[in-house]
């Protein structure tokens, strides 16, 4: 563990080029969201250091990592993953640092980082190819092969995560990455970088630049030496970044958020459902791609449910990331006061439930409490755009039709959550609804590393997660021999 805990046991200015640690003309700030005090510096990537990482993973394909077996990247995948387990520790707070999450939430998040390359890494040569039965004479099959370079944008609510299920993926099916990482939260990305070092990568086959997103990150997308983008983040540069790749012909995956809804009918198991209802709301400070934004509340069920999630709104505490407690800081200055922003588009809502700062919390960092806000009608700009905050509406329905299509009526399909305890009603009501993920009985199921996740709608397209990533992160050859 390093003396100063949340401090990188590496120079964190400095990016991956071709297996070499480079410094960068110019540097950008590094912001504690627990204190709003300077912590640092990373360095500012562009243009050029885009083109020289593109050109590295180019030359890596035709190299040392292009000539690996599928088993061979397998075993240096899983090597990985065992270094990211006896680093989760550092790791942990090092994100807690950066990023302001709780530091049991950066725990679970460099665990999942570590799953994830176990996932892929053993899953690396598991992929195969097709027969097809044709005509006479011929002999028909498929290969699956790398799209090549890869680039990889990834956000700054779950560096880790994203990083491990697009990477991951990637690296298994033989492509060489870049990656972007968020400029508000990119350590745990150079961790990434030494410890695949470490185990043994080829120079090339991961290249890591930080830098803003309208310099390094547009420099990437745009970058004609690119076969495919993966990007995790906001609508607005989802829609640009598929510009981008519209220019060049290459496919995109976009996950870009959502806000998903938990329905609450009224015979389910509330002692169950409670706990998942304000998790899936509060988890990162709400910050999360599938934040349970929305909890759609069976009219028989309403008062109890509002009441007895008020009581547990009124025991919620943001605080430092260091404390551990339930929520830490927004992200940024700038995500702080977006938020703050939504908010006071709902003053005419029910304040609900509100929790607390923590006393001893630094004046400067950038605390949101925690809010529950009831009565909302499914039109309400508040029931249907995207927050990114640790904010909550109830929202009242009856029946499964109305439920169905309040839950359907945003402009998002990423998750959605069922809470009955009527097996006709859940097998409906997943057949009815419009989003990637369904969870009857639960929500998230525990981050799901193995199972497929993306949205539809202005969700996004494409799937990351589980075996169906290794289709996108791949692409098919078809040969067919005439042999008479
Ligand atoms: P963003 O989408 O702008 O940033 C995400 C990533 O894209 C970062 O690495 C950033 O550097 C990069 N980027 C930004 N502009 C780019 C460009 N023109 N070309 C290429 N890359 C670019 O998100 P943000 O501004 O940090 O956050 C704003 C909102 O985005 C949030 O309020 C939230 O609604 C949403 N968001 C969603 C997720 C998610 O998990 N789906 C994650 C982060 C943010």
């Amino acid at each position: 563990m390093t003396a100063n805990p949340t401090t990188p046991w590496f120079p964190a200015d400095e990016i991956l080029i071709g297996g070499q640690w480079l410094a960068t003309a110019d540097r950008l700030p590094l912001i504690d969201p627990s204190t709003g005090r300077e912590a640092g510096a990373i360095g500012r990537g562009g243009a050029a250091e885009i083109d020289a990482a593109v050109a590295a993973a180019r030359e890596a394909l035709s190299g040392a990592w292009g000539r690996l077996t599928a088993a061979e990247r397998g075993r240096l995948m899983l090597r990985l993953s065992g270094l990211i387990l006896e680093r989760a520790e550092d790791l942990a707070r090092i994100e807690a640092g950066d990023v302001g999450k709780p530091l049991s939430q950066a725990r679970a998040d460099a665990r999942a980082m570590a799953r994830y390359f176990e996932f892929y890494g053993g899953a690396a040569d598991k992929l195969m190819g097709e027969t097809i039965p044709f005509q006479q004479g011929y002999t028909v099959w498929t290969l699956r092969e790398p799209h090549g370079v890869t680039a990889h944008i990834v956000p700054w609510n779950y560096p880790m995560q994203i990083l491990g299920r697009s990477v991951g993926a990637a690296l298994a099916m033989g492509n060489a990455c870049v990656v972007k990482p968020a400029e508000d939260a990119c350590l745990t990305a150079l961790a990434l970088g030494r410890l695949a070092e470490a185990a043994g990568f080829p120079a090339g086959a991961i290249n890591i630049v930080t830098g803003l997103g309208a310099e390094a990150g547009a420099a990437l997308a745009s970058h004609p030496g690119i076969d495919h983008i993966s990007f995790t983040g906001s609508v607005g540069t989802g829609r640009a970044i598929q510009a981008a790749a519209a220019q060049n012909v290459i496919p995109v995956t976009l996950e870009l958020g959502g806000k998903s809804p938990q329905i609450v009918f009224a015979d389910a198991d509330l002692d169950a459902a409670l706990p998942s209802l304000v998790t899936s709301g509060i988890q990162n400070a709400g910050q999360t791609c599938s934040c349970g934004a929305r909890i759609l509340v069976e009219r028989g069920a309403y008062d109890e449910v509002v009441a007895r999630l008020s009581q547990r709104y009124r025991a919620l505490t943001a605080g430092p990331a260091m404390a551990d407690l339930d929520l830490g800081p927004i992200i940024s200055a700038r995500q702080k006061s977006a938020i703050e922003g939504w908010l006071a588009r709902g003053s005419d809502l029910e304040l609900a439930g509100e929790g607390t700062i923590a006393a001893d919390a630094p004046e400067g960092g950038f605390y949101v409490p925690p809010r529950l806000l009831a009565g909302a009608a499914p039109d309400h700009v508040l029931a249907r755009e995207e927050i990114f905050g640790p904010v909550q509406v109830v929202i009242p329905f009856e029946g499964e039709e109305e439920a169905a299509a309040i839950a359907n009526g945003t402009d998002y399909g990423l998750v959605a959550g069922v809470w009955t305890r009527d097996f006709g009603r859940m097998m409906r009501m997943s057949r009815k609804l419009r989003a990637g993920q369904v969870f009857l009985n639960n929500y998230g199921a525990a981050g799901g590393v193995e199972l497929p996740f993306g949205g539809v709608g202005k969700s996004g397209h494409g799937r990351e997660k589980g075996f169906e990533a290794l289709y996108g992160f791949s692409t098919l050859k078809t040969v067919a021999a005439w042999h008479g």
